[in-house]
């Protein structure tokens, strides 16, 4: 059985496999096809893009897909930048770009108010079944100054509290065993052993 994800982002696939590797499926991406569609992400949360993403994936290949969707939730910016997270400092806006707007919205705000969290939701489609969507969230807060070099996106701004150290400090392979995604990608595994009972 295939399981199609619909990303192209090659850290995403390797923590996917990794954590899937126990399930009988062969895990394959959007690098497969020749024109995939390719999904609005104009939902007012990540549940709704994920599920979007999923269903738009199984009409266009009628297989068993998994589609992700996720940010970053600061709570003093009223959650934002949420959905918005890849596109925080405008359209096409590099990581550096988005992690220093960060800095400059939280200028002068002490560290007791720079709570935040990675949220990540996951959505399975298959042809005939009711979609399903599962989440997962790492609580943490935002630094003052990018630290560490491993990673993507917020890593080097994102400090997971149990340690004191960034995303970026900590590494890959300890981020994926805590992070957001490993959480939902947990999830995933029971709801596909139930799924693949069905199909
Ligand atoms: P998407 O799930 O690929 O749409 O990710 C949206 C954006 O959220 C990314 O471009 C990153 O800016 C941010 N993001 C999501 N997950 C992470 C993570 O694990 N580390 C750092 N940034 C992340």
């Amino acid at each position: 059985m295939k399981l199609i994800l619909s990303t192209r982002n090659k850290g995403k696939v390797k923590e996917f496999r990794s954590l899937l590797s126990e399930l009988p499926l062969e895990i394959i991406t959007l690098e497969e096809f020749s024109s995939p569609p390719s999904a609005i992400e104009d939902q007012p949360d990540f549940c709704g893009n994920a599920v979007k993403k999923a269903e738009m994936l199984r009409d266009y290949c009628h297989g068993l897909v998994l589609a992700d969707d996720s940010g970053l939730e600061v709570d003093i910016l009223g959650g934002y930048p949420g959905v918005y997270s890849a596109r925080f400092a405008g359209e096409g806006a590099s990581d550096e770009d988005n992690n220093r707007k960060l800095l400059y919205l939280l200028q002068g705000i002490p560290l007791p108010k720079r709570r935040a969290r990675f949220r990540c939701a996951i959505a399975i489609a298959y042809p005939g079944l009711e979609t399903s969507v599962v989440e997962g969230e790492c609580e943490g807060y935002i630094g003052f100054e990018p630290r560490g070099e491993s990673g993507f996106g917020y890593d080097p701004l994102f400090v997971y509290a149990p340690k004191g150290m960034t995303f970026a400090e900590l590494g890959e392979d300890f981020k994926n065993k805590i992070s957001h995604r490993a959480q939902a990608l947990r999830r995933v595994k029971t709801k596909l052993r139930e799924i693949l009972q069905l199909i």
